[in-house]
């Protein structure tokens, strides 16, 4: 046990409890050092140590509401009486889509991916609404990749390329990047140079040794122009109109890439989902290839939600594709753009939704939320929501990390236990979607029984 947590244990009030190395689940860094002090009277947790101001609030802030265990058209409900109705609307549904499941465990994930399979809908998750133009690009160029740990240990050069880290997952830079010293970096920071490449600057700019500013939607003629440098072609002065960077600053970061010892790209969202999308994503994926004829370069997407790289996992080792699928032919198939659920959802091709632990009522195009209010919804989130008011069932569930355990992937790949703090009254995501999985195997049975012309692909 460590030090201070040996201390919290002499001083805590009486029933209290010390978890120790819990998760955060609040963002994709995941940290799995948590010390969190439980005030078992109040189900609350007073303190989380170790925690940055994202995971402390996400922490303390939780509260155990009391509230219905399902609502249904608006009205209180039993968990099973919820589950009938969930059933009965996905069995019967001609076009169902699934959809979130960012923030759940990946115990859960795969009850949905099972669900998805049997009523032959669309499987989506928030990566599509994110990094998706990174998956788009993992297929076609491939990643040069390594664990947050190997980064830490490792790397001598950081490139940062848009992100905000410093608010969106301020940990990156001082567990896993930048500050702290690792095996080939014993001075931590001192040893590395970091270099911040953005279309403005942010919170994040002062931590970096080298801010490059790019014009908005250039960032694939800068990568292109990149690799050109690399693979020792010329490039024109007048490459800083079309970009806004000087040739020079180019050329030193060049240099730079190709004469580290071990150089990390860690991108987000402002290279993903602005003009290029998977070209951009694809664009940096190949430098950092390129670069590994001169040196070790990796690149990984820095990532939002807690288990966004579990639905990734799951979803891609359950069909093949890590999001935007179909199983309406009863096999899967990949299309971003059709199955898709801004897509499905503003074209009015669904009929049904399951949505899980998301709130796409509230950050989806007009479009998509009024089709969503159009057709039944099943949810289930811990939490009150936007999409929960227009939701024909609504689940109360248990938060994971704080209330339940299971598997989570950090944005590297790694898997983590949770360990819970205290016990929820409401039932796990898991537990529910096996609830309405087993008895939408019953009713799909029934259907084949009686000859239904929605024969379903998997009953048994
Ligand atoms: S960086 Fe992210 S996972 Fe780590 S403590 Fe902060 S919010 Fe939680």
């Amino acid at each position: 046990m460590a030090e201070a947590a040996k201390e919290a244990v002499k001083t805590a009030p009486e029933n209290t409890k010390l978890v120790e190395n819990a998760t955060c689940t609040f963002c994709g860094c995941v940290c799995d050092d948590m010390n969190l002090t439980v005030d078992l009277d109040n189900h609350r947790i007073t303190k989380a140590q170790n925690a940055c101001v994202l995971g402390r609030a996400w922490f303390t802030e939780h509260k155990l509401e009391k509230r219905p265990f399902a609502l249904i058209d608006g009205k209180e409900a039993t968990t099973a009486e919820g589950v009938e109705v969930a059933a009965q609307i996905l069995a019967n549904a001609k076009f169902p889509i699934t959809y979130g499941l960012s923030d759940t465990t990946c115990e859960a994930q795969r009850q949905a991916v099972a669900i998805a399979d049997m009523i032959g809908g669309c499987l989506d998750t928030t990566t599509s609404v994110c990094h998706g133009p990174s998956g788009i690009a993992f297929e076609g160029v491939g990643e040069s990749t390594a664990s947050l740990g190997e980064i830490k240990n490792r790397a001598d050069l950081v490139v940062f390329w848009g992100g905000n880290p410093a608010e969106a997952h301020p940990r990156l830079f001082t567990r896993y990047a930048l500050m702290p010293k690792g095996m080939f970096v014993p001075n931590g920071k001192k040893d590395r140079t970091a270099v911040l490449i953005d279309v403005r600057r942010t919170a994040s700019t002062p931590v970096a040794d080298i801010f490059i500013q790019i014009k908005p939607g250039k960032d694939f003629e800068v990568l292109w122009a990149l690799r050109a440098l690399v693979k020792g072609r010329k490039i024109g002065a007048d490459i800083e109109e079309e970009t806004g960077v000087k040739l020079e600053v180019l050329e030193d970061l060049v240099q730079r890439m190709k004469s580290c010892r071990f150089g990390a790209f860690l991108f987000g969202m402002g290279l993903t989902m602005t003009r290029g999308r998977h070209f951009n994503s694809g664009a940096l994926l190949a430098l950092a290839s390129d670069l590994n004829a001169f040196t070790h370069f990796v690149a990984k997407p820095v990532r939002g939600h807690g288990n966004v790289t579990g639905a990734d996992n799951v979803v891609s080792w359950s069909t093949g594709f890590p999001f935007g699928m179909s199983f309406a032919r009863g096999y899967p198939r990949f299309n971003p753009g059709e199955f898709t659920t801004v897509d499905t959802l503003s074209r009015g091709d669904a009929d049904a939704a399951l949505i899980i632990a998301s709130d796409p009522a509230s950050n989806f195009p007009k479009a998509a939320i009024e089709h969503l209010k159009r057709i039944p919804t099943i949810l289930l989130d811990p939490r009150e929501s936007v999409t929960g008011q227009i939701a024909k069932v609504a689940f109360t569930t248990a938060t994971y990390g704080i209330n339940t355990t299971g598997t989570v992937y950090r944005m590297d790949d790694v898997p983590i236990t949770l360990r819970p703090a205290f016990e929820s009254p409401y039932p796990s995501d898991e537990e529910v979607l096996i609830a309405i999985k087993n008895r939408v195997r019953e009713l799909l049975a029934e259907q084949h029984r009686l000859g239904s012309p929605k024969v379903a692909q998997k009953v048994a």
